[in-house]
């Protein structure tokens, strides 16, 4: 051969090769889909070439792939008639630039257990794939200029490849891949086209295998083929490409519809809510196309900021064809591709929730919060959200129940109870069940939902009413009390034999608290505080805290158990005021902890440190 040049190949090259090489992976057919790939780019940008230049070799052929097999010699053959490349283009791109790809692949060759060669096209290096199964391969190609000629790339897999002048006169690039033994089911026709119909269906130009006419490809997206024709297979392996996620989708939903809008999409709720560190999808948004021309990477208008976990294509052929984003924005085409994706999305949620309550709740645990966030950013689809929100309660503690199912079982537990729903806001599903304003609640076997996540206070402020009836914080609330029982409070404090001790803890606790009060509620805690009336409410106070506002926390009212041994003690330590001072402060930390309001630590230790002293003083 003519001119022939030798290189070696780049470092990270020869690991991957090596790699790919003594790889055991099993799924060694995908290096035609890479080919394939390779192929199709390659026809593509000729057809873009073509839009502005006709001074192209060949330039009257029909834009094409054809594959042809030797059994014997154990022989593909791969041609495309697309862009080729001359010498400079084929060292650079099959050898010698330095591939950041090959390194990010070999990362994940490195974590990854399942078979990663299946996504080795995302990574840029998808060529070398063809050593799986190859002892050597050739390159031909001739450039789509005039001025170039062709040349030749081998390479055996090994640390070198060679490159030298080649006679080829059409356009286009052709790859001879000499199988080793063991592969050599490859070299055959009837094999290669169940492969083809596996992975490279969608291509856009024809597929033609041996001296068949008829081409073997499907050729149209497949967002736009009819569902009946797609396996599941087919959606894994799309959505694998289209995220490298290898965790299977949690749900996946294709529709194809005509009115109001002629639209494709082809959707997703992944696997996770967090996108991995190799994962192909970098920001959120779905996959924009007109017309099979992908216009849009990331679009972000076509579904609500609460939906943009979900991933996919959309495609619709009334968006105008060749447009700028910024007109697509302005050709009013979006609102109505918006709502009906949007209720796409609900549609699929509500039969999965109705239907598949395990799979729900699989979803509800990932992206659960995305809803709640819809909530809180008072969506216009609020009334579609709500049914769809799941909680743990009172009396359901294991259990993810409904709005709809605790309204029903309401009446039965608590008939008399006005009708509210009732919830409590925390920061720890443990512990919230300790929390002294459940006291009355558990006593009277009412039932309360336990919000127990920072999003909850956000949703709240969106969340007043379900059904027209309202979601009351047992926090803030004397909801369950009656007037009367409020008045014989409010005298029971001010007169008799708990006079005294009220006066006691408000002289102790002066400004930190609004009032002490004496507590008709409480049974098995010691004191609680709650709000005055009219004052900030508490999910309003715990946004402050989360958004880190500066901002006055409002004093609160502590109500005490007069009936609790410890309230009795304190009572009972007449004469002893510096320890009855200490225990009261204790009383108030203890319940602003319970609050979820940390109070001065050094104090408190110190305190505590105090009165273990006292006890084991005591003891002695
Ligand atoms: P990627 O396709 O992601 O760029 P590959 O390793 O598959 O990575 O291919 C490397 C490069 O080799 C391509 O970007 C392209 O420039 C060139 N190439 C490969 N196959 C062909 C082909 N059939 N025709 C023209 N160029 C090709
Ligand atoms: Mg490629």
């Amino acid at each position: 051969m003519e001119n022939t040049q030798s290189y070696t190949f780049k470092a990270e090259t020869k690991q991957l090769l090596n790699i790919l090489i003594h790889s055991l992976y099993k799924d060694k057919e995908v290096f035609l889909r890479e080919l394939l790939s390779n192929a199709s780019d390659a026809l593509n940008r000729l057809k873009f070439e073509l839009l502005t230049n006709k001074d192209v070799v060949d330039v009257e052929k029909e834009l094409a792939i054809h594959i042809s097999v030797d059994k014997d010699k154990k022989l593909i053959t791969i041609s495309d008639n697309g862009i080729g490349m001359n010498r400079a283009e084929i060292v650079e791109n099959l050898g010698t630039i330095a591939q950041s790809g090959a390194r990010n692949f070999i990362e994940l060759a490195k974590q990854q257990s399942s078979d990663f060669s299946q996504v080795i096209g995302q990574f840029g290096v998808g060529f070398y794939s063809v050593f799986m199964v190859a002892d050597s391969v050739k390159v031909t190609s001739r450039s789509f200029s005039p001025a170039d000629t062709a040349v030749q790339w081998t390479a055996s897999g090994d640390e070198t490849f060679e490159v030298a002048d080649s006679n080829k006169q059409d356009r286009g690039t052709t790859i001879e891949i000499s199988l080793k033994d063991e592969f050599s089911e490859f070299a055959d026709e009837y094999r290669l086209r169940e492969i083809v119909h596996k992975h490279s269906d969608f291509i856009g130009f024809p597929i033609f295998i041996g001296s068949d006419e008829k081409q073997v490809n499907k050729q149209t997206a497949m967002w736009r083929t009819n569902k009946k024709e797609l396996t599941d297979e087919q959606y894994k392996d799309f959505y694998r490409q289209f995220t490298l996620d290898f965790d299977e989708p949690i749900h996946t939903f294709h529709n194809i519809t005509d009115a109001p809008v002629q639209l494709y999409s082809l959707m997703f709720f992944p696997s996770k809510a967090e996108r991995s560190m190799f994962s192909t999808r970098k920001d959120d948004g779905v996959k924009l196309y007109s017309r099979n021309i992908l216009i849009d990477e990331y679009n972000k208008d076509l579904l609500p900021e609460y939906f943009r976990f979900v991933q996919g294509v959309v495609d619709s052929e009334d968006l105008p064809l060749n447009v700028s984003r910024e007109t697509i924005q302005s050709s009013g085409l979006l609102p109505g591709l918006k709502k009906v994706l949007t209720g796409q999305v609900f549609k699929e949620l509500e039969n999965m929730a109705k239907n598949d309550s395990e799979k729900y709740l699989v979803f509800w645990k990932e992206f659960g919060l995305f809803l709640k966030q819809g909530i809180a950013m008072n969506a216009p689809e609020v009334d579609k959200i709500t049914p769809l929100l799941r909680f743990h309660t009172s009396t359901q503690e294991e259990t993810w129940t409904t709005l709809d199912e605790y309204i029903a079982r309401q009446p039965e537990a608590a008939p008399d109870v006005a009708k509210h729903i009732y919830y409590i806001v925390g920061d720890d599903p443990r512990s919230i069940m300790f929390s002294p304003h459940l006291d009355h609640y558990k006593s009277q076997n009412i039932e309360v939902l336990l919000l127990t996540e920072p999003i909850d206070s956000f949703m709240l402020m969106g969340l007043t009413k379900y059904k027209e009836i309202e979601l009351k914080n047992i926090a803030a609330s004397d909801e369950v009390k009656t007037d009367e029982e409020k008045k014989e409070e409010k005298e029971k404090a001010e007169t008799g034999e708990n006079k005294g001790l009220i006066d006691v803890f408000k002289s102790v606790l002066g400004e930190k608290v609004a009032d002490v009060r004496v507590s008709s509620t409480l049974s098995t805690s010691v004191a609680r505080l709650v709000d005055e009336d009219g004052g900030m409410n508490p999910e309003m106070q715990r946004v402050y805290r989360y958004l880190g506002k500066d901002f006055d926390q409002p004093k609160k009212v502590l109500e005490i158990n007069t009936t609790h041994p410890l309230v009795e003690g304190i009572n009972a330590l007449t004469g002893q005021a510096e320890l009855q001072a200490k225990l009261i402060e204790q009383v108030l930390d203890s319940a602003s902890i319970l609050e979820g309001v940390t109070p001065d630590p050094a104090k408190m230790v110190q305190r505590i440190q105090e009165l273990m002293s006292v006890i084991l003083e005591k003891s002695k």
